[in-house]
Order: structure tokens, then sequence, then C-alpha cells
């Protein structure tokens, strides 16, 4: 542990953050275009690349790593089972109610109204995706060859396969756990290697987003600003009041200092637009600054980064209506029933990388009937919302995680109630 008298990393990342930003304006407004394309292509892409990449290289074997210890250790099925359901139920509550908030507000904001945008004329912009098949969401979580799933990052696949590994090791009991504690100690490893990797974020957060802004410019949002806008301020809803509301009310903590130590997670999850990126980082916070015991964090983080996306749900209810709009038309409340349920079922199916849900909201278009035109247009700001979205996704995971802890009398209130501990390095 390191002491805090010098700045700490996660100061540094917020820093990076807004450097990063402001480089990244100037840079759009001032510098010639060909110096701009320099610049991404001989260092914010490289080094940015080499950030998120080292921090992907953890994902597939800490999931798997994490989720067996995590329902190893456990200890009985009948907690397993327990802390299972209740997680998943409280997942697919807190979507569903993030979706009906979406388009409770786009309702009243009606952001595709005015917007002087024919949906009609996108047309050529779109290839003939094939929305995915719901039932598919469920049947593609059995992987076929388990090792396949690993080489190929499947997660829902991966999660299937640890949570069953873990189960068999706990019914088999004392002679499974040589091998459980291999896995333990590999586990322990990897978590030092974020550690290690984490040291270079200031420098991988500042070119990530200095190249994102530079690149985007202002001039793409404008038509679509509605749009944005209501899906941002749907998402700070979420984040801030539901999310702020359910720690007071289900887990009886402070809900400012759970913003306070996680905002380190929120950065990263920002800078990267992917929730599987932020498994590591998450895990850490969760048990060095929260006080939620392994066996829980282990278990729903890596769980929530795959099948909890409240704010890839948010951006499709949004999406949902502004899209009817601009197509001349309302839903209808059987239209918006049928958005919350295949919305809660895409951000399931939804993988944990930048991009992954505007690709989904095909699927819930489809459903009611509305022109896939619409995913063209929203693609084109959706690198900014993917980024907002990812933040609220990975929040939604560790509020559950402290909740769940809680329930299970496993949140440590002397180490969450601690500020001193958001100051200090967590490796
Ligand atoms: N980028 C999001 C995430 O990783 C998924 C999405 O595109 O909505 O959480």
């Amino acid at each position: 542990m390191k002491n805090n008298k010098k700045m700490s990393l996660a100061t540094k990342i917020l820093l990076a953050l807004m450097f990063g930003v402001v480089f990244g304006i100037v840079a759009n407004m001032f510098f010639a275009k060909t110096l701009n394309d320099d610049l991404s292509k001989w260092i914010l892409t490289p080094v940015g690349n080499i950030f998120l990449r080292s921090i992907k290289m953890l994902v597939v074997p800490l999931v798997l790593c994490s989720l067996i210890c995590g329902t190893a250790s456990m200890g009985d099925i009948k907690k397993l089972g327990r802390v299972g359901i209740k997680t998943i139920v409280y997942y697919t509550v807190t979507t569903a109610f993030a979706i009906t908030l979406a388009m409770f507000f786009a309702n009243i904001l009606n952001p595709g109204l005015n917007t002087g945008i024919n949906l009609l004329s996108v047309n050529e912009n779109i290839k003939a995706t094939q929305p995915p098949f719901i039932m598919d969401i469920f049947v593609n979580m059995v992987p076929v060859n388990p090792f396949k799933s690993l080489v190929e990052g499947n997660m829902l696949q991966i999660i299937t396969f640890s949570i069953l590994f873990g189960v068999a090791a706990t019914m088999i009991g004392k002679s499974a756990e040589p091998v459980i504690n291999i896995v333990k100690q590999i586990n322990e490893v990897l978590l030092r290697i974020i550690g290690i990797v984490m040291e270079f974020a200031p420098v991988g957060v500042f070119a990530l987003i200095s190249k994102v802004v530079m690149s985007q410019g202002a001039a793409v949002l404008i038509p679509l600003l509605k749009y944005l806008g209501t899906v941002v301020l749907v998402l700070i809803i979420q984040a801030i009041f539901v999310y702020g509301t359910a720690l007071k009310v289900l887990a009886k903590v402070n809900p400012f200092v759970f913003f306070k130590k996680f905002w380190t997670v929120m950065v990263v999850a920002f800078s990267t637009s992917s929730s599987n990126a932020t498994i590591p980082v998450s895990l850490e916070v969760c048990e060095e600054k929260l006080g939620v015991s392994k066996s829980i964090s282990s278990f729903t983080i890596p769980l929530g980064a795959t099948i909890n996306m409240d704010g890839t749900a948010v951006m499709q209810g949004v999406a949902a209506i502004f899209i009817a709009q601009l197509a001349g038309g309302d839903l209808t409340v059987h239209q918006m029933l049928l958005v919350v349920l295949t919305s809660t079922l895409a951000s399931i199916g939804t993988a944990g990388v930048p991009g992954a849900g505007v690709i989904m909201l095909s699927m819930v278009l489809q459903q009611i009937g509305l022109p896939l035109e619409g995913v063209a247009l929203v693609l084109s700001i959706d690198r900014l919302v993917d980024m907002v979205r990812t933040v609220v996704n990975v929040t939604g995971d560790a509020a559950a995680t402290v909740i769940m802890a809680s329930s299970e009398n496993e949140l440590d209130l002397a180490v969450y109630n601690d500020i001193k501990v958001a100051e200090v390095e967590v490796i």
C-alpha cells in the first residue's frame, strides 16, 4: 500500500480524462486535419490500444477464475442458489425499471419531433443486418465447447461453464479443494497484473479520450442533440437517483461514499466503453474499498458485466421512441410493453464491448415493427452515447454488489465507511 502523500492513481486518472477532453477539443478546432490524423495514427491510437489490450487480456481468464472461486466459495448450494436468484431478479428488475424511466422521459421530451431529420433519407447507410432471434440468447448461453468459448471470449458461455464448474466443485466438497485452491491462486496473480496495468491507466485514458473528442467534433451532435440529451439525462437519473436510493434503502449505506470510491471505475468505463474491460478494476474497488466480500463480488461483478446493462437498456428505450417519432408515429401501449420486454432481453444478450448495444437495438426495433434505418441514424453518435451508458452499466453492477453483500451480511461497513480507503492505492 502506498501512502496518500503522492497524488493518488484515481486523481491522476481523472486529470488525464480532463486533459484528454481539453486536448481533443483544441486539436479538433485549431490543428490541421493532417496533424490530427498523424497524432492519432502514430501516438494516440497505438497508446490507447496498448492500454485497452492489456486490460482485455485479463478479462477472459479473470472471469473464468473469479466466477469459479465466487461460486465455489459460497460454500453451500443453498446459499449459491439464494444469491444467484436474488442477483438475477434484482438485475432484471432494475433493467426493466431503467427502460420504463427512459420511455417515460422520451415521451415527455419528444426527442424525435422537429429534428429536421427525414428517416427515409438515411436509408442508403444501413446494411441488411439480420436482427438476432430472441430465443437464441438463451440457446447460445450453453457452450458446445468451453475451450472454444474461452478462445472466442464468449462471456455468456464462459459464465455458464464457470458457474457449473463451481457448483460441481461445491457438491464434491473436500476432494475438489486442491483444484479450487489453484484457481484461487491464479486469480490472485491476475489481480496483481491488473494493479500493474492500472499504473499506466492515466496515459491510456488520455490517449483514448483525446482521440474520440478530436475526431468527433461538435458538428455531428447538433441534429441528434435532443436524442443525446434525453439519453444522458435518463442515464444520470438512473445512476444517481435510482442506484443512490437503492443503496440507501436496500443496503442502508451512504450512497455518497459509494460514488466517491467508485468513480475511478466510472472513468475507466467511460474511456474504454466496455463493461468487460472494467471487470478487473471494478472487482478490485468493490473488494478493497467498498468492503464487499470476495465470494459475493467475484460472482456478481462478472455476471453483471455480462447480463446487467441498464445503461444500454436506457439507450434502447429512448431510441425506440425517438425512431418511432421520426417515422411519424407514437408507440402504442402494447408496443411500449414489448420494448420493455425485448430491451431487457436484448441488454442481457448484449456483449460488454464497445458498440454492442446499438447492434441489439435492431432486434428491439424489429419486434415492434420500426424501420431499421433508425439504427444507422443513432449509430452516428453512438461512440459518445456508448461511453456514458457503459458508466451506468458498471455502476449498476457495483451498486447491486454492495446491496447483495449487505443482504448476506458480507459487507464490511468499517471498510465501506472509511473515507481514507478511497485515497489509498489499490496495490
Ligand atoms: N459498451 C457497452 C458495455 O460494454 C455495451 C453497449 O454497447 O451498450 O457495457
